[in-house]
């Protein structure tokens, strides 16, 4: 027995590739976004995205897809960077319906 199949890890070379299969919906945790969860009351903090993502993982059952950076403008003209995270659900929770009211005489003046 060779000493990578005694210690219970056998590497397959797909470790790395995130199993998409059976996902029904994803959602983005962003560095850059605050937003409230679309399941629940929890609020998606750009301060910490891996509270954001503990919690899909923890609350939802989403699972990471993928972690990387995106890259958007910093509105003068460069570059501003961004961790995302996109997590996916097999099966999903129902999504919380928000609607925006706006009080009357607060009308769009358009
Ligand atoms: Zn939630």
């Amino acid at each position: 027995m060779s000493a990578l199949a005694a210690s219970g890890s056998v590497r397959t070379g797909r470790e790395g590739i995130m199993n998409s299969e059976n996902v029904v919906r994803v959602t983005k945790v962003s560095s850059n976004e605050s937003r409230g969860c679309e399941h629940c009351d929890f609020s998606i903090d750009n301060e910490s995205v891996s509270a954001s993502i503990n919690h899909y993982i923890a609350a939802h059952h989403y699972r990471i897809l993928h972690v990387g950076t995106e890259t958007i403008g910093d509105g003068n003209g460069g570059p501003w960077h961004t961790t995302v995270a996109i997590l996916g659900c097999d099966d999903p929770p129902k999504v919380l319906e928000r609607k925006i009211a706006f009080p009357p005489g607060l009308v769009d003046p358009e």
